[in-house]
């Protein structure tokens, strides 16, 4: 049993390692095409590619579930080291032409070290990663390019961040339209109904109950469809203790005027009709409230389960600044 969690329904063949934010879930597929689905952080890459060589030795592709800083930080480094990266034809066409919304990377304020994309990816693809076919299932919703893995033999299903056992992908309103819940909960549909044994989500642990983990998370998409003003705070909630994470906390006093600066604040602020001053406050406060947020010694920080990263290696450009592909 390769996995490092050891989760007897698991084949072999799939090296599974969890991790807590701001990485994803590493899922590692070795063999003849060994393959790593989504590289972590950024901050974290380094140790990501070391972990990925030390199961499978040379990493052939790296498959990108989205392009979210927590799930692409380590495409660069796997790049130079050989490996071909894949994502979807969205996001590899974005990515190829250096899109300023790349990654959401300066609208979220979460650095991407620049990377190109080898593979575009379409839905219904057969994809061999390791020594078994995939196939490319396209999800948007959480991100317009979003896109899962299923492997039909074995009834594996990788859904990023599409749902996990205890939560469902945010989505952004503002970006990608009034429509991105309903796309979101149409993609949720189309996963559900593969009918998987195992789910293998980037955030969190392995449900044990794939149908239940499916019946919650589409209630929570569903209400995320018929609430539009609660999914923006969702996705406010998500952004902010993420931004929270990789700075290590927030100096008290710099946490609001950090906000008021941010332009996913902004467009939030706009959906639910108030000022960004107005909202930045009661984001931190209703945070510190519900406890997602805590204050120590004069600092913001974000009490979810996360590692820290280096303040050095957030230092990289934004997509507008990337060298070209
Ligand atoms: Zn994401």
């Amino acid at each position: 049993m390769s996995n490092d969690s050891s989760d007897e329904r698991l084949p072999d063949w799939v090296t599974w390692r969890p991790r807590p934010f701001p990485d994803a879930n590493l899922l590692l597929l070795p063999g003849r095409r060994p393959a790593l689905v989504d590289s972590g952080f950024t901050g974290h890459a380094a140790e990501t590619a070391a972990w990925a060589h030390a199961h499978a030795g040379r990493i052939a592709l790296v498959v990108n579930t989205h392009w979210h800083s927590d799930h692409v930080g380590g495409n660069a480094l796997l790049r130079a080291r050989g490996a071909g990266i894949a994502a979807s034809t969205p996001d590899a066409d974005a990515v190829a032409r250096r899109d300023p919304g790349c990654c959401g990377a300066e609208y979220l304020d979460q650095p991407v070290a620049p990377y190109t994309v080898d593979e575009p990816l379409h839905d219904g693809q057969v994809l061999r990663l390791g020594d078994a076919d995939w196939q490319v299932v396209s999800t948007p919703g959480h991100t317009p390019g979003h896109l899962s893995l299923w492997q039909p033999e074995e009834r594996l299903l990788a859904v990023g961040d599409a749902l996990s056992d205890y939560d469902v992908g945010w989505v952004n309103l503002a970006l990608d339209g009034p429509g991105a819940a309903a796309t979101a909960l149409a993609s949720l549909h189309r996963l559900a109904a593969l009918g998987s044994r195992v789910l293998l989500p980037a955030h969190g642990p392995v449900p044990a109950d794939p149908a239940a983990a499916f019946a919650t998370a589409l209630r929570r998409a569903r209400r995320l469809v018929d609430d539009p003003a609660g999914a923006v705070w969702y996705g406010a909630r998500r952004i902010f203790a993420f931004a929270l994470m990789i700075r290590g906390g927030v100096a008290a006093a710099e946490a609001e005027p950090y906000l008021h600066a941010r332009a996913w604040l902004t467009d939030s602020a706009r959906l639910l009709g108030r000022t960004p001053e107005a909202l930045a406050a009661e984001l931190v406060d209703s945070m510190l409230r519900s406890g997602a947020v805590v204050l120590r010694d004069g600092r913001l920080y974000a009490s979810a389960e996360h590692r820290p990263v280096t303040a050095e290696s957030l230092r990289v450009p934004f997509p507008r600044a990337w060298p070209s592909a």
